[in-house]
């Protein structure tokens, strides 16, 4: 295929206009430079990513006429006349209104009156004869139409009489203001910087994408003009989703070369014989979901391949991928080599070791659970299977002969700990597993590197989960509730929220909650499980309830991933308007593990309609598929993403949802630069390096 020639190549090496001060532009004044430098407005390129939240058609603002409805709408308007009215003795009670027309009225003689309530200032900015652009919603009232506090910039007849070719007859950009910055100094600095940046000065970042999108005739320097200056609406889109794919290609390189190095520093074949894996299968009290079976079929094929194995293997919570990892586990060693599990916390840890024993040690293999860092002398005989917390890491003797590690509840963990267990100069097939349900798009963008096994089916025979969002002044109905259900024989978790950033504050909180609830369900016994609880008191405490010694459990968010107690039906989470969707899903997931229906309720303040619409979901569905694009919709990417994202280039024009068809273009295109043209990828990289240094860039498209 064709690859679009660099085309910056007439220019000195190393020359980026994109730095050049806005002092230098041609046709912007000193004050407008001064203006925007107040508010770290300096270089060009602050400027061209300073984007439009919203464009204005203001070709034939003068045609329409006025009005009332409820859609705002905007008018190019001169001022007839103006007049302050005040009602009652309180100095500045009263209306500053300016009756308008159209700018060119002829043929309409409509008015429209502006009116500013409580603003009689505005008498000293707005005078009759000078012409406006307004924007805003028209109401009509006893047969006059008005239009109240409308957004309104001075096109003709202020202090400030230059270009009204910039504001005015076209399709006009309408920029987020902030400090003492005006509509019209940012349009005109853009107008000026755009005017300076031909196509000579705007090299491409893709390779030409051909048809594929619908970007035949489209380049950067098209895109970014036309994301300021359009030429018609229809073409905002286009050029929003070109630069979309340049985000997602500039991540694509990233994720490629992250993908090729892992692959080309080489690994062993680990092909089992099925000795092990076929007999715990085999051992097992239920037969494997479809899903479960492809997913592990994927990972033996991986395994026996030279190449390294990166696989991310996700799931909503209870769909089993415990299971699938022992197996991968005793495919490794099968093969010879010894496997490690690592999980998020110790609690896991030690339920994974508990698990793994269970089933394995029947088999003869042998497992251990290891929690410290470093030291600990090397066992002998080694065990097959490690269990540990990250600290595994760090565990030079326990990392001997590995060839396969599994990383349990990836979200947790980050991409950093796998790379430098990658460094540490073993090889070994990696497989992630996390259970936050992954949108498609996320998993290529941020998982691009990795392979993805999905378990999108549950294992039969689970209760329902019925869940309830429920102001807070309920718990004494709650407490009367969870009662009966301990009456008959079931547990609860008392779940409450991260207060601060502080594991101190949330366990002052969880202890006042623990004396409460006691109170509440006197005579039973009631745990309390908190992050500085030592190690011993932890495990203890779930011992006592995984036992059923303890009928209730107060929990910070500990409790959050993977704890499996089939009989726990009950769980209640105060305060649940702290928390995100997605945390609240894999909260939910430690209930409805048995075969008994299940109850969660959330607690809210009773005033707080946000919580109550946002947690609405929760009671609809319980498809971690639907929720987490439900939070990625209410949160933007940014906070779903969280820690995983910082240090990544960020997405302005991106809409994660909608642009999967993107990404896959943005993958082949990276794909083909890293095989075609080097020099190429330098230039995505230069723009790596400078997208993330203004990632904290305030300014975005998105609105
Ligand atoms: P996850 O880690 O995906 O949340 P787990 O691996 O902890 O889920 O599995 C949840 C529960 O379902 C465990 O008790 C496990 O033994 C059980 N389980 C796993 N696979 C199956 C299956 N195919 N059929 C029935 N139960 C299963
Ligand atoms: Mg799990």
């Amino acid at each position: 295929m064709h690859v679009r020639p660099v085309r910056f190549t007439t220019l000195p090496a190393g020359f980026s206009i994109m730095q050049t001060l806005l002092s230098e532009v041609p046709g912007l004044t000193t004050r407008i430079v001064k203006m925007l430098a107040k508010e770290g407005i300096e270089k060009i390129s602050d400027v061209v990513w300073m984007l439009p939240f919203r464009h204005e058609d203001r070709r034939r603002v003068d045609a329409a006429a006025f009005q009332a409805g409820a859609a705002p709408c905007s008018h190019f308007v001169r001022v007839v006349k103006t007049h302050v009215r005040f009602f009652g003795r309180r100095r500045g009670a009263g209306v500053f209104e300016a009756v308008v027309e159209h700018v060119d009225g002829s043929g309409l003689g409509q008015q429209l009156t502006l009116r500013w309530w409580n603003m009689p200032f505005m008498s000293k900015s707005i005078a009759t004869d000078m012409e406006l652009v307004v924007y805003g919603r028209i109401k009509e009232f006893k047969g006059r139409l008005f239009m109240d506090h409308p957004e309104h910039e001075i096109i003709r007849g202020g202090d400030d009489d230059d270009a009204g070719k910039i504001h005015t007859g076209r399709i006009t950009p309408v920029y987020r203001l902030r400090g003492a910055l005006s509509q019209k100094a940012v349009r005109t600095a853009a107008w000026h910087v755009m005017e300076m940046l031909d196509d000579r000065f705007i090299a491409d970042l893709l390779p030409v994408p051909s048809d594929k999108g619908g970007f035949a005739g489209w380049h950067r320097s098209r895109a970014l003009h036309t994301v300021h200056f359009p030429a018609v609406i229809d073409e905002l889109e286009t050029a929003r989703r070109y630069l979309a794919l340049e985000e997602f290609y500039v991540c694509q390189i990233r994720v490629v070369r992250r993908r090729r190095s892992a692959i080309e520093a080489g690994g062993k074949a680990h092909a089992g014989d099925g000795s092990l894996s076929h007999a715990f299968l085999g051992a097992l009290p239920f037969e494997l979901t479809g899903a479960q079976r492809r997913a592990l079929g994927e990972i033996r094929r991986d395994m026996a391949a030279c190449a390294p194995m990166n696989r991310l293997l996700h799931g909503d919570v209870g769909s089993g991928k415990t299971v699938v990892a022992l197996a991968a586990m005793l495919v490794a060693a099968e093969s010879g080599s010894q496997a490690a599990l690592m999980a998020p916390t110790q609690i896991l840890a030690e339920q994974h070791f508990r698990t793994a024993r269970q089933w394995l040690a029947p088999l003869g293999v042998r497992v251990e659970l290891r929690l410290g860092g470093e030291g600990g002398e090397p066992v002998f005989p080694p065990p097959d299977i490690l269990i540990g917390t990250h600290a595994l890491l760090y565990n030079r003797a326990a990392l001997q002969n590995l060839g396969l590690v599994v990383i349990d509840e990836q979200h947790k963990f980050g991409v950093a700990q796998r790379a430098r267990l990658i460094e540490k100069g073993n090889t070994p097939d990696v497989l992630v597993m996390t259970a936050t349900p992954i949108p498609r798009t996320l998993t290529l963008t941020l998982y691009g590197d990795l392979d993805v096994s999905t378990l999108d089916e549950r294992p039969r025979e689970r209760g329902k989960i019925v869940t309830k969002v429920r102001p807070r002044n309920k718990a004494a109905e709650a407490a009367a509730f969870l009662r009966e259900q301990i009456a008959q024989g079931r547990q609860g978790y008392l779940v409450f929220p991260l207060i601060e950033e502080s594991e101190k504050l949330d366990a002052a909180a969880a202890k006042k909650g623990h004396e409460e609830w006691t109170r509440l369900l006197e005579p039973h016994r009631v745990g309390l499980l908190h992050g500085r609880l030592s190690a011993e008191d932890k495990e203890e405490v779930m011992r006592g309830f995984r036992a059923g010694e303890i009928s209730a459990l107060v929990s910070t968010t500990v409790i959050e991933v993977g704890v499996d107690v089939p009989n726990a039906t009950v769980m209640y989470v105060h305060d649940a308007g702290r928390f995100g969707l997605a945390q609240l899903h894999q909260l939910r997931g430690r209930i409805g593990r048995g075969s008994h229906t299940s109850y969660c309720v959330l607690f809210i303040d009773e005033a707080d309609d946000e919580a109550r619409q946002r947690l609405a979901i929760m009671e609809e569905t319980d498809d971690g598929f639907r929720i987490a694009e439900e939070d990625l919709r209410r949160r933007g990417p940014g906070d779903v993403l969280g820690r995983a994202q910082s240090g990544q280039a960020p997405l302005r024009f991106a809409e994660l949802l909608a642009d999967t068809r993107l990404v896959r273009i943005a993958r082949q295109l990276a794909e083909r630069t890293l095989d075609e043209d080097p020099r190429l990828e330098a230039a995505a990289h230069a723009e790596l390096r400078q997208l993330t240094a203004e990632a904290d860039s305030p300014h975005s498209m998105r609105q």
